[in-house]
């Protein structure tokens, strides 16, 4: 029996709550499954480390998670240190690294969720946001002069590559091809940004060539906010920067419901590294340790990790199972406007797995 390997690594703040839930959850889902096993390694790297060791993982933790099969993720961030210092020090520590460079986040209305736009439900958002995640605005190119003096300059630089650029759109027009719809949308700000942007939009015309059945079109980011809020039906498959996406992202996961719902998965299609699979939520300080954090968006994390293991029905099961307790209200947490805890959701997802009879 094929065993996966998989780093846990809950980070900080309610990572530990949701990954826990997400751990009982994959093992439910292979034990329903019965061809596969899950094997985990809990790395304990985050913010609580580095104010004891000044570091968030040590020195050679990329090369102990480097054959893994997958890293499941929980969150990054305490009010104590700064988000820069976290962000570079941990996730992004591991995604530029592992050349994860597709960042990718579905949104879609799960039965039982109110969105807060009025008048849409289900059809009407179902959405594939790919961000693009080795580059652009986060490059980290850039530096400060003079510092505290009156004279002090920043620069942050967004840097873009042929190379980089290409395999983006190559991988967002394929995952459109991929879905019923075949139509990706390209974000852009080619007005204001002349440089790199116009490359960015060159490109993704030199690589549609590529994807004559995909239909495509072009939005400046400014519009799609409000194309995404008044006309959520009109998209299907969206490819941005690392910046416009991550903003994006966060509006989609809003427009779906709760940001404790929406998953991502940081990508490196060659697989010559692990990927990550994380719920786009943060450490969630105010709800910390009572036992309430929505651990849907860890679910749906795992359901990407899955289907990127190739185990389709597994992924299939577990999405059935997420479907079928966000139906229920009395299954909805806090943030959903109900009164479950962690421990509620998790049991009710790992009793419809166990209770699933489909094949496939
Ligand atoms: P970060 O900067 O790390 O992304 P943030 O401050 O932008 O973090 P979150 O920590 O994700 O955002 O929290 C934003 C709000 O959403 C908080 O009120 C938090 O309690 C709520 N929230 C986030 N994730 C969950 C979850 N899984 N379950 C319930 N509530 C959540």
């Amino acid at each position: 029996m094929k065993t996966y390997r998989i780093a846990a690594i809950p980070g900080d703040g309610i990572g530990s709550e949701v990954i826990s839930a997400g751990v009982e959850a994959l093992n439910a889902c292979a034990k329903r499954d019965g061809g596969f096993a899950f094997a985990f390694d809990h790395f304990d790297w985050g913010s609580e480390r580095y104010k004891k060791t000044g570091a968030f993982m040590p020195d050679n933790g990329r090369d102990l998670i480097r054959k893994h099969d997958a890293i499941l993720f929980g969150s990054a961030g305490v009010p104590d240190v700064p988000d820069h210092v976290t962000l570079w020090g941990l996730r992004l520590a591991i995604c530029q690294p592992f050349d994860q460079y597709a960042n990718v986040r579905p949104t879609r209305i799960l039965p039982g969720i109110v969105s807060p736009l009025r008048n849409v439900s289900g059809p009407e958002l179902d959405w594939v946001i790919v961000r693009e995640n080795s580059e652009g605005e986060y490059a980290g190119v850039g530096g400060r002069v003079h510092r505290g003096l009156p004279e002090e300059a920043a620069t942050d630089v967004s840097m873009f590559t042929r190379a980089g650029v290409a395999r983006i759109m190559r991988f967002a027009f394929a995952l459109a091809r991929s879905r019923p719809r075949k139509f990706l949308t390209v974000v852009t700000k080619s007005n204001a940004q002349r440089h790199a942007m116009v490359m960015w939009d060159e490109i993704a015309a030199e690589v549609a060539r590529e994807f004559p059945d995909v239909t495509w079109d072009k939005m400046l980011v400014d519009a799609m906010t409000m194309r995404m809020t008044l006309k959520p039906e009109t998209l299907d498959t969206i490819v941005a920067t690392n910046l416009h996406a991550d903003i994006l992202s966060d509006l989609a996961a809003a427009l779906a419901g709760s940001l404790g719902i929406a998953p991502t998965a940081n990508l490196n299609p060659e697989r010559t590294f692990p990927s990550m699979f994380e719920p786009i939520h943060g450490s969630a300080f105010d709800i910390i340790g009572k036992g309430i954090a929505n651990p849907i968006g860890t679910f749906w994390s795992s359901v990407m990790m899955l289907e990127h293991l190739g185990e389709p029905s597994a992924a299939a099961r577990l999405m059935r199972a997420i479907e079928k307790v966000t139906a229920d209200k009395s299954l909805h947490t806090p943030d959903l406007g109900g009164k479950a805890r962690t421990a509620d959701v998790t049991k009710a997802v790992c009793d419809a797995l166990a209770g699933d009879n489909q094949a496939n």
